[in-house]
């Protein structure tokens, strides 16, 4: 979607700190990182949040999505101390990109609940 900053991103239109790509997902650093690592990973085709992924389809795009970032965790170093996948979705969880991602976050101690 030509309106949408991550398809954007996608497009290399804007630019970002790219951490890993593939022809389906891609992982940036957050421009504004809550942990001392903060990724966000998305897909590469516009889906406006994890409720728009149904069917087959939505199936295999979220675990496609999963298993690249739990794969970039490892890659990161995150595995021996933990991290937090979170993906927000809609005004009340505070989604401000409408675009899906999963932000990947680790390098703290999280707290719980979540604010
Ligand atoms: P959310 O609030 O869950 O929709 O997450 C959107 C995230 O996108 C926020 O953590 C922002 O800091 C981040 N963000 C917004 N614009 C950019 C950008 N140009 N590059 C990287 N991250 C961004």
């Amino acid at each position: 979607m030509s309106d949408c900053l991550f398809c954007r991103i996608v497009a290399g239109e804007i630019p970002a700190q790219v951490v890993k790509r593939s022809p389906t997902a891609l992982a940036f650093r957050d421009i504004n990182p809550q942990a001392p690592t903060h990724v966000l990973v998305i897909p590469t085709r516009h889906l406006s949040a994890v409720r728009d992924a149904r069917g087959e389809d939505g199936e295999r795009l979220l675990g496609g999505l999963l298993a690249f970032a739990a794969e970039l965790a490892t890659e990161l170093g995150l595995d021996g101390r933990g991290y937090r996948l979170v993906t927000n979705t809609g005004a009340e969880a505070g989604q401000s990109v409408d675009h899906l991602h999963l932000h990947l976050l680790g390098g703290r101690k999280m707290t719980w609940p979540p604010g």
